[in-house]
Order: C-alpha cells, then sequence, then structure tokens
C-alpha cells in the first residue's frame, strides 16, 4: 500500500525519527564496567519528567499495567482498604488488578465522561476519621473517555482532611504529555508507559516513588517477586538491573527524554492543549460531541467523541481503517460502538493531526453521519492559524 498508515490511537503513539535511530543499536553487554554512564543520568532525567528531585524513578520491563502492580504491592498489604473511583476502561482495570491482588477496594461509581468528583472526595476523607484508608488510585486521565481529573484538587483534599493516604497515580496518557508534577502535588507513585508521551514502543514501565511511599516498602506485605522494587534500588545505585533490560528501549528512553527537555516541558504541555483544542474545535463544527461531558474534563492528550444514536462508532473506524489508512482508537467497555478516539499525543504538529481530522471527516460522510465537508479541518486550521506563533523575519 503506498503512503504510510497515519496513527491516532493514544497509544502506541508515533515514534520520532531521532528515536527511531537510537533504538537502532547493537546489543552490548549490560553488565559492563561503562554502563552506569547510560543508566544513572537516565534514572536521573527521568525525575525530571515526572517533576521531582525527592523522588526516585524505576525502570521495568514491563508495561503500563505492569505499573499499576508496582505501585500497589511495593506499598500495601492484603487487606488493605483502598479508595478508587471507576469512570472508564483504564480506571476499571486498575481496579479490578487491586482486588486480584487481595485489596479491598471502595469503589465509587462515576458517570463515564466525567472525573474524580473533589467534594465526594473530601467528605469520605473526612468521615475516615480512623484512617482505615490506606491509600487513593486515582487514573489522571481516563484514556477511554478523554477525561482528565485535578491532580491538585486531589492534594487538596488531602490536606483538607489531613489524611495520611497514600495517593497513587496512574499517569500512562499524561506524564510526558499534560502537567504532572509529582513533588508538588504530593503524589506517592506516579507510573507511566513508554508507548505513550514518551513516544517509545511499549515494555517500560516508568514510575517515581515519593520518599513516603519507598519507605512504605519496608511494611508492605503484598507478596512480590520480579515487580519488587528493592532489587532494582539495590543495583540501580551502581547504574545496573537486577535482570537484563532492553538496550534499545533504553538508548530510545534516552533520546526521548533529551526531545523533551530540549523543546521545555511547559513547551510540551502548551503544544499538547494548541493541538487538542483545535480537534476540539473540529468536532463542535461537526457537531458531534465528546464523551468528556465538561470542559473543566477535557483531556489533551485525547478525544473521546460520540457517534449520533442509531450509529455505530465501529463502522467509523472500519472505514477510516481500510478507505484512508487512519488508525482511530476504539470505545471501550461498556463505550464499545458509542464512541471512537483520536489519540492527540506524543510526537505531533498541526498537519499531521489535519490527516487525521480529514480521514474522520470522510469517514464519517461515508458512514452516513451528516457532517458538512471541510467544516471539521477548517474550523482547525482556522484556530491553529490563530494561535500560531509569531513568524521570525523572513531573510
Ligand atoms: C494505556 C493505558 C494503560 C495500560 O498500559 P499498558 O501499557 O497497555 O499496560 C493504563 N492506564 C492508562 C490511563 C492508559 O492509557
Amino acid at each position: 500500500m503506498p503512503g504510510r498508515n497515519h496513527l491516532f490511537v493514544p497509544g502506541p503513539t508515533n515514534i520520532p525519527d531521532a528515536i527511531l535511530n537510537a533504538m537502532h543499536v547493537p546489543m552490548e553487554d549490560h553488565r559492563r564496567p561503562d554502563f552506569p554512564e547510560l543508566i544513572k543520568p537516565l534514572l536521573e532525567d527521568l525525575k525530571k519528567i515526572f517533576r521531582t528531585e525527592a523522588g526516585q524513578c524505576f525502570i521495568f520491563p514491563a508495561t503500563g499495567t505492569a505499573g499499576w502492580e508496582i505501585a500497589l504491592t511495593n506499598t500495601l498489604s492484603p487487606g488493605d482498604k483502598v479508595l478508587a473511583y471507576r469512570f472508564g476502561q483504564f480506571s476499571h482495570l486498575w481496579i479490578d488488578l487491586a482486588r486480584r491482588i487481595g485489596l479491598e477496594v471502595e469503589c465509587v461509581e462515576v458517570p463515564w465522561g466525567q472525573g474524580v468528583p473533589l467534594d465526594r472526595l473530601e467528605q469520605r476523607l473526612e468521615a475516615d476519621s480512623a484512617h482505615e484508608i490506606k491509600a487513593l488510585l486515582i487514573c489522571h486521565n481516563e484514556t477511554a473517555t478523554g477525561v482528565t481529573s485535578d491532580l491538585a484538587g486531589v492534594r487538596r483534599a488531602l490536606d483538607a482532611a489531613k489524611h495520611p493516604a497514600l495517593f497513587l497515580v496512574d499517569g500512562v496518557s499524561s506524564v510526558a504529555s499534560l502537567d504532572f508534577r509529582l513533588d508538588e502535588w504530593g503524589i506517592d507513585v506516579g507510573l507511566a508507559g513508554s508507548q505513550k508521551g514518551f513516544m517509545l514502543p511499549a515494555g517500560l514501565a516508568l514510575l517515581a516513588f515519593s520518599p513516603k511511599a519507598l519507605a512504605a516498602r519496608h511494611r508492605a506485605k503484598c507478596r512480590r517477586g520480579f515487580l519488587d522494587i528493592q532489587d532494582h534500588i539495590a543495583q540501580n545505585a551502581d547504574g545496573y538491573f537486577p535482570y537484563t533490560p532492553s538496550i534499545p528501549l533504553l538508548y530510545g528512553l534516552r533520546k526521548a527524554i533529551d526531545l523533551l527537555l530540549e523543546e521545555g516541558l511547559e513547551q510540551v504541555y502548551a503544544r499538547h492543549a494548541r493541538l487538542a483544542e483545535g480537534v476540539r474545535r473540529a468536532v463542535a463544527a461537526w457537531g458531534l460531541k465528546l464523551c468528556a461531558q465538561e470542559p473543566k474534563w477535557y483531556s489533551d492528550t485525547v478525544s473521546a467523541i460520540l457517534v449520533p444514536e442509531g450509529f455505530d462508532a465501529r463502522d467509523v473506524m472500519h472505514c477510516a481503517y481500510h478507505r484512508y489508512h487512519l488508525s482511530l482508537g476504539a470505545g471501550l467497555g461498556e463505550l464499545a460502538g458509542k464512541v471512537f478516539r483520536i489519540g492527540h499525543l506524543g510526537d505531533l504538529n498541526e498537519l499531521m493531526l489535519a490527516s487525521a481530522i480529514t480521514g474522520t471527516e470522510m469517514a464519517l460522510r461515508d458512514c452516513g453521519i451528516p457532517v458538512t465537508p471541510g467544516s471539521g479541518i477548517a474550523a482547525a486550521a482556522e484556530y491553529w492559524r490563530e494561535t500560531a506563533p509569531p513568524l521570525a523575519p523572513r531573510r
């Protein structure tokens, strides 16, 4: 098939050529004497992405799902009560995993399309004067619904109630794309995966632990073997890993962090916000609605778009893929068939995203969904033009 496939699922994301090239390396000995020259700065610089100075980062050869388990088993004991909110497929799966490893989950159901209800959270924490809740499990950016929750608000609720619960955050589709501040927001564990904002293949679970979360491992009785941070703590100190790391992924991560820091994290966040707003303008121009119910929940990394009653979002995706070589994200769990998703995170610019908007528009029309031809892409393009950075003078 001539031309390239247009990848707009919210992970894996597009990999910049600079990272692809950086990963194209011959294998080497991971116990060589100068290996720490790669690993020690890598672990230090990863802290900058999680925005922590006090904490410690870990790199596991795994995915975001393992990150959930690493966060839980290294800080908690079987039977511990944890409080979690279910508002999409990813928050759902984390809750399911927590139950499977023997935690007692108090699960609060929230309509899919909303995020963490801060008023209810604060009330619940106030009521827990015996401090039975040992941890909060918060999915920062619910990738299934395109909803971002207010982590600073969660921290304020914890502080207002003077509650000592650990604050555990799934940042798989937010870290390195959305504003995320481990130290400032008092997050105890932040976890991410390599294939989203980090612009890498899947294969690394990336975590940051606060000093409080690190200390919790001494009391935490959850069974852990491969996923025990203790083995990493022992080996990372000298710049090694307790088992064979994926060398290409480590070189890729080095390059990804360099690219993110070169652009500047604030700039990375602003780019995501601006690109996302273009997508939202297109959705509005089509006369369609986001799954996210209010602007305060809108995610700058993924938009879940509802198809009108009587249509199946799977037809839109099928058409987009087979006719226009455009991969859109599927509706997950109870949203199957009701939404399709446009991922807008990672290595992206205006015209890359324009291909997704144009292809979506074509597929919508092909499926009989009445959108005005050119309306979505015009709205996005005008927004991006109006908000474009000033031009340097022509030489
Ligand atoms: C993608 C994703 C996960 C799962 O990560 P895997 O790498 O597929 O295990 C977890 N949480 C969120 C919010 C995600 O977007």
